[in-house]
């Protein structure tokens, strides 16, 4: 069977060297076995019929049947269509050519009972088909079953190779050939997954007869490919366990029980306390930890990265934590200093700005291990940064961060530092399980206590006037607020633009010296960003007008109003982080998202989203469905998932499911080496090799 699924693809009746260069190029297909993993995406069940009267915008392709009359060319020369009248018992619609109109016009037989397939479109008013299929009734064989629709491309298309003939293909190696492929999974998982074989699958995605056969194959397939990611994930997950000695951190350390004791500004919530026992735990072992820590906006990821690495300190050890933005670095370390000040612990800030003679004392005091907690930005990264043994590392939002840059902290130190990957906002459970399936995940599922609701309201640009009164009344109540504009790569002129003009509105409606403002955006200098900042957080300003790069962590608890504008523009993970950086006071706090009075449904569905709650994971399901996972996390790591079959956004029980059954394969046979999963342990050895080594994502 192995030599039939690796036949080069020319070889098949029907292909030959021409067509097969093409498959190659446009849909990857080499082989035999690349074409039967080329699954429909669609299918039309056959043995339906549409009536012409029962048209709607829902239908994609169709079939009907009736008679032909009124067949009319119109235009002349190279700009020559053909349109005709298609009727059944119920009303009609027009078919139209727009290519070989002498040709079609020459075989169409006014009065005779035609089948039409296609894809309707309403043109001008009026239902049309462009292009159908058309089969004399005479000629009809009965197809039974169901149609598959296969993508393909423009250049495949005009090759013959569109749906169809893909189609044709996949029949003719079915029709050839006895297709029995080899089963890739247990027996006893596909049991109790109640899973078709491999063999019956492949037909069945291809030839279904009806749609359980579809829905049958449709599982299988899916299950098996998750089911692989996730072995493979797990296989990585205990091969980096093996092989990587971590760090022992054997007490809690004088500097964590210090603090904990005397220092800490707040009981820690149920959720905290339980991240540090797993956080704990790792350190015990002896085992290198690489553990993702999820948690929503506000919900104390920083305490909890600060007690870890006060551990860390305490086992004579030192740590890092890295932050995306220089503002949110530098916040860390005011408040992390002020959290520490009456302990006796060193603690550095090293930024893009950090001057030439500060960075090299840094280094010395660094090497040293004079600095035990280090807080910085991307500057972390350079190759003169080294320490003199560097335990932990806290990546904070780590999105931000490309997978290079997250690997290289790791190489900081001879036995690499254990490892702290933390969230700016939730990913949904099923995303983060694949994506970070070989990572340990920690979710933080509590908000502090005394947290006040945030409100939050939609208005249109019409209500401006309102919502400087509302503004108004804020500030006269001693609340501070931030004013976020867009600034988006592909339009930043215009952004900023709209940013300046802006602040110039609001300078005219809100005139010193009554009112004072901050502005903050990406052009601007560090420390003249800084310098604005800092004015707002000591209270002096009362509107803080900026772009995105306020979007992640900045704590500013009096801030009590977030106002976005445009917000049709920013995607509900940047709303949902904009918005949590109000509510962080005592105070009730409001986000006003406004936008112009046109909204498409994905805009309307994401502030509806805003609106109805505040829940970053549930926030995080909706933009999933909305975006499917690549955008998600980003271009950066979306292509490590190139599913063939599964959907993320819609499969999450099947992961699930897969991820149960690799689990409990591994902890049964955690190095395939048991007879009856060989065939399991090849594969698995083919993927390990065929991508980068996740092992040092983190
Ligand atoms: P995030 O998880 O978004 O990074 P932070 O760590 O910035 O959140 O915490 C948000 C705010 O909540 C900070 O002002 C922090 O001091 C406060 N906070 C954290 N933990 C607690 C707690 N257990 N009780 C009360 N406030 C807390
Ligand atoms: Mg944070």
């Amino acid at each position: 069977m192995n030599e039939l699924l690796s036949t080069p693809i020319e070889f098949l009746k029907g292909v030959g060297p021409q067509k097969a260069q093409l498959l190659q190029k446009e849909l990857g297909i080499f082989t035999f076995g690349d074409l039967l993993n080329t699954y429909p995406f669609r299918y039309l069940d056959r043995s339906v019929y549409h009536k012409c009267s029962q048209i709607s915008y829902s239908d994609n392709y169709l079939q009907l049947v009736g008679t032909i009359s009124h067949v009319k060319e119109i235009g002349s020369g190279r700009i020559k269509r053909l349109s005709a009248r298609f009727t059944d018992d119920t009303g009609s619609v027009v078919l139209i050519w727009f290519q070989g109109a002498s040709w079609i016009k020459q075989s169409l037989v006014v009065g005779l009972n035609y089948q039409v397939f296609g894809k309707p479109k309403l043109i001008s008013g009026i239902w049309t088909i462009p292009h159908p299929e058309l089969t004399a009734i005479k000629d009809l064989t009965i197809r039974a079953g169901f149609q598959p629709f296969y993508s393909s491309t423009e250049k495949l298309n005009s090759k013959g190779l569109h749906s169809r003939g893909i189609e044709k293909l996949i029949q003719t190696i079915f029709a050839q050939h006895q297709i029995i492929l080899p089963e890739c999974l247990p027996e006893k998982i596909k049991k109790e997954n109640q899973l078709i074989s491999r063999t019956e699958a492949m037909r069945k995605i291809h030839l279904p007869q009806n749609e359980l056969e579809i829905k049958q194959a449709r599982l299988r397939l899916k299950f098996e490919e998750l089911f692989y990611l996730q072995l493979e994930m797990l296989i990585r997950k205990g091969v980096r366990i093996k092989q990587i000695q971590g760090f022992r951190f054997e007490q809690a350390g004088t500097p964590m029980l210090d603090f904990y004791k005397n220092h800490l500004p707040f009981e820690l919530t149920g959720a905290q306390k339980r991240v540090l026992k797993e956080i704990r735990k790792d350190f015990l072992t002896g085992n290198h930890m690489n553990r993702l820590l999820q948690g929503d906006v506000g919900s104390g990821k920083t305490l909890v990265a600060l007690v870890a690495m006060l551990i860390t300190i305490g086992n004579n050890h030192q740590a890092a934590l890295m932050a995306p933005t220089e503002i949110l670095a530098s916040q860390h370390f005011e408040t992390i200093k002020e959290l520490l000040k009456q302990m006796p612990i060193k603690v550095g800030l090293l930024t893009g700005s950090t001057k030439k003679a500060a960075r090299t004392i840094l280094f010395e005091e660094l090497m040293s291990g004079e600095i035990q907690l280090l807080i910085g930005t991307h500057a972390l990264l350079e190759d003169p940064v080294q320490f003199k043994s560097l335990g932990l590392v806290v990546i904070d939002e780590q999105h931000r961060f490309g997978v290079a840059q997250r690997a290289k902290m790791w190489r900081k130190n001879k036995i690499p530092p254990h490892i702290l990957v933390m969230t700016a906002t939730p990913i949904p459970r099923t995303l983060a399980m694949t994506f970070y399936g070989d990572l340990d995940v920690s979710v933080i599922d509590e908000l502090p206590p005394g947290r006040k609701p945030i409100q939050t309201i939609h208005r249109f640009e019409s209500h401006r006037v309102a919502l400087f009164g509302f503004m108004r009344k804020e500030i006269a109540l001693g609340r501070q607020i931030y004013l976020v504009y867009p600034l988006i790569k592909e339009s930043e002129k215009l952004d900023f633009n709209n940013l300046m003009d802006g602040y110039e509105a609001i300078s005219r409606s809100f005139p010193m010296p009554e009112y004072q403002l901050s502005i903050v955006h990406g052009k601007m200098k560090a420390e003249d960003k800084e310098y604005e900042m800092q004015r707002f957080i000591k209270g002096e300003t009362h509107i803080m007008v900026a772009t995105t790069v306020i979007e992640v962590g900045v704590n500013v608890p009096n801030a009590s109003v977030m106002i976005i504008e445009s917000a049709e523009r920013f995607g509900l993970a940047q709303l949902h982080q904009l918005r949590g950086r109000v509510g962080r006071g005592a105070e009730k706090s409001y986000c006003v998202l406004m936008t112009g009075a046109e909204l498409s449904k994905e805009a309307k569905k994401r502030m509806e989203t805003m609106v109805r709650t505040t829940d970053g994971f549930e926030i995080a399901e909706v933009d999933l469905q909305l975006r499917g996972p690549g955008d998600l996390l980003g271009t950066q790591q979306s292509g490590v998932l190139d599913l063939k079959i599964a959907d993320l956004s819609k499969d999450g029980q099947i992961v699930v499911l897969a991820r149960d059954a690799a689990r409990m394969l591994t902890e049964d046979d955690p190095e395939l080496v048991k007879p009856e999963h060989q065939a399991l342990r090849e594969r698995v050895l083919v993927l390990l090799k065929s991508r980068p080594n996740w092992s040092t994502i983190g």
